[in-house]
């Protein structure tokens, strides 16, 4: 088995060994091992954060069926999977939604909104799709000038006034980030009660009964304005002033950026043969996407396929090492 080499940093958009498109599970996991073969790998996440379905959709679920880790959060199966990553030559470029793909010289080419990268080969991991933002349907959206809908970096918006909108588990935990960023945070929610794992619940009402963040819940959003928004709390109207509006109301799927790949699709599937191989030559598939799992879209199917093509991606970008990994117990 060759050692990784941590000192393989990507320069800005240079050509790595392997591109993976999509950082959940499968993603990951693939990441892993072909970075752990020796090889040089960029990931590409379209979400602000890794992690795939768990930490958009189930962060604080816990999820039973997860080898070797029983009864465990899904968003700390995700920080199982980065730490395994500490120290190999991977990098994770969130926020980039992989839209084309192209043969190039030295295998293929990948574009995203603001980059285009080269690769030995390609893994694609893209799980049930993009997981983009719920697209926000609201009055006055166009008013305010900075209205977001994805978590932002905490630190950013430090000495703003943020009016947090939203109940999933990411508007608790922006509040948080952003109240020990020293933002000065309103969180509202069209019903009373916030979604989140217990304890950042209870540091939530903790740094509401000590005056450190208003909630407003159950509240209504009547329109946004320049300075903030309207809301309409207990039958009566409040304005809220913000310089930021984070609008979380979690994420939908997306396929249609890689939809038009000549990928042999069928439906929202990619078709697999041996070793997660597709269509085209040196791109392989892995995970809620791939064919052969089918009805099987599960953390554990998804690692298996990740662990077989990405063997198979190593060998193709380099001939001399074998598609059997070797036992990872064997490293000293
Ligand atoms: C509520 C819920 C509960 C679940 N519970 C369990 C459970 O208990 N046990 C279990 O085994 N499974 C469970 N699952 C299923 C499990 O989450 C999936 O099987 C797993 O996430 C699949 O991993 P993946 O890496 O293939 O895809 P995903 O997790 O979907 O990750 C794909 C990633 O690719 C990114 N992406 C997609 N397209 C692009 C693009 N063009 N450019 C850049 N990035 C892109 C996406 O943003 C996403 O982050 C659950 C699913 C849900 C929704």
């Amino acid at each position: 088995m060759d050692a990784p080499n941590p000192d393989t940093l990507h320069a800005e958009n240079q050509h790595c060994d392997i591109l993976i498109i999509g950082a959940g599970p499968a993603g990951l996991h693939a990441a892993f091992y072909a970075a752990w073969r020796g090889l040089s790998v960029r990931v590409l996440e379209a979400r602000g954060e890794p992690g795939g379905q768990l930490s958009a959709l189930y962060p604080d679920k816990r999820v039973y069926d997860v080898p070797g880790l029983p009864a465990a959060r899904a968003a700390d199966v995700v920080a199982h999977l980065l730490e395994q990553l500490d120290g190999l030559a991977v990098e994770i470029r969130v926020n980039s939604v992989a839209r084309t793909l192209e043969q190039a010289e030295t295998g293929w080419q990948i574009g995203t909104d603001q980059d285009t990268f080269t690769a030995g080969a390609v893994i694609l991991a893209a799980g049930l799709g993009a997981l983009l933002p719920r697209a926000a349907r609201i009055s006055g959206a166009d008013r305010h000038p900075d209205l977001r809908t994805d978590l932002p970096e905490p630190s950013e918006l430090s000495g703003r006034s943020v009016l947090i909108v939203g109940g999933v588990p990411q508007a608790a935990r922006a509040a948080l980030e952003l109240l020990e960023a020293g933002a000065k945070v309103t969180l509202t929610h069209s019903r009373t009660g916030f979604r989140g794992d217990p304890v950042s619940l209870a540091r939530l009402e903790n740094a509401r009964a000590t005056g450190h963040l208003e909630i407003l819940a159950p509240a209504r959003l009547l329109t946004l304005t320049p300075q903030g928004a309207e809301l309409e709390v207990n039958g009566e109207t409040r304005h809220i002033q913000a310089d930021t509006v984070l609008l979380l109301g979690g994420y939908l799927p997306d396929l249609s950026p890689i939809q038009s790949w000549p990928l042999d699709w069928r439906g929202e599937y990619v078709p697999d043969g041996p070793g997660g191989r597709t269509a085209l030559d040196g791109v392989y598939v892995v995970g809620d996407l791939a064919g052969s799992g089918g009805d099987f879209k599960l953390i554990s199917v998804a690692f298996a396929q990740a662990a077989v093509a990405a063997n198979h991606a190593t060998h193709f970008v380099k001939p001399e090492l074998r598609v059997r990994p070797g036992h990872s117990s064997e490293k000293q």
